[in-house]
């Protein structure tokens, strides 16, 4: 069994990618995939940490895209990290984050938070600023005593320091992934970050979507079956994952998982960029 959907330091995650290796090692697992915010900075050390631990390494990233005031992420396995639209759009929302998180400080403030930039920005390191960054900047002020608290009080989308961040539409966002020679699989499309349409869904599926994560902590067993049949009628995989994220997020590795012909499959429908045989992935 793999996990498909784990975050790192290198997006909202806390731990890095040779603990989240470690983890699912321990957790018995054949593979695991890395699947950072907009961002594939974390593979050579995974891939690295994967071997060591006789691990399948799956690459990916989770890209952020959205319809009006919906946000879609979508799981993109086995891209081109060099793919000159892909590294673009993962630039420009490094960028889009920074402005937006200094958008959401100054909407906090205006509420009588007060956080200090620096400390949100070293919470972030060098990865792209989400939202859980912030949060827990909120956490360690003690304006709040969880992170669920800060998202449920003031950052869950809608919520009243909630700020948008603009990024391509979903379908367009498939067809990057694509371009980019990955699979794109749509993350959580009825968890905590709100539910997907299934118009929306059925356009990315006509778009070239190559499966749905049904099996998320987020989802609850009526949702997870829902999205299982769904995608059987269409003849697409699904997949399942915990989406872990350290002590930012109450999950661990290992507690969904997809099996390892629907990995196969999916890693069957990419494409090795020209030049790239020998890389570790
Ligand atoms: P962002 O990329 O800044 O929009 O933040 C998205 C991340 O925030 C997700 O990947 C989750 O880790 C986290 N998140 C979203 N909604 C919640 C929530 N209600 N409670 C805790 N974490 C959340
Ligand atoms: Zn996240
Ligand atoms: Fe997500
Ligand atoms: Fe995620």
């Amino acid at each position: 069994m793999i996990d498909l959907h784990t975050h790192t330091v290198h997006s909202d995650g806390t731990t890095t990618p040779t603990e989240n290796a470690a983890l699912a090692a321990a957790a018995g697992l054949a593979g695991i995939a890395l699947t950072d915010h907009d961002t594939t900075d974390g593979w050579d050390e995974m891939a690295a940490a994967c071997q060591r631990h006789g691990l399948a390494f799956v690459p990916g990233l989770e890209l952020s895209t959205e319809r009006g005031e919906d946000s879609v992420h979508l799981l993109g396995y086995w891209v081109d990290p060099d793919h000159t639209g892909l590294a673009a759009e993962c630039d420009r929302l490094r960028n889009e984050r920074t402005r937006r998180a200094q958008e959401i400080c100054d909407r906090l403030a205006a509420l009588g938070v007060e956080l200090s930039w620096g400390r949100v920005t070293a919470l972030a390191g060098a990865a792209p600023i989400g939202r859980p960054h912030i949060a827990a900047a909120m956490v360690e002020r003690g304006v709040v005593p969880d992170i669920t608290a800060a998202f449920d009080g003031y950052l869950a989308d809608g919520g009243p320091a909630w700020v948008a961040k603009h990024a391509l539409d979903p379908v367009d966002g498939v067809a990057l992934i694509r371009d980019a020679g990955g699979a794109a699989v749509l993350a959580h499309p009825g968890g905590p970050e709100g539910a997907v349409t299934l118009d929306i869904v059925s356009e990315l599926v006509t778009a070239g979507l190559h499966g749905i994560e049904a099996d998320h902590p987020g989802h609850d067993v009526a949702a997870a079956g829902f999205w299982r049949a769904w995608a059987r009628e269409r003849g697409l995989p699904t997949t399942g994952a915990s989406d872990f994220h350290g002590t930012n997020k109450d999950v661990h590795i290992g507690m969904r998982h997809t099996p390892r012909a629907v990995v196969d499959a999916l890693h069957e429908a990419t494409v090795v960029p020209a030049g790239k045989e020998g890389v570790p992935w």
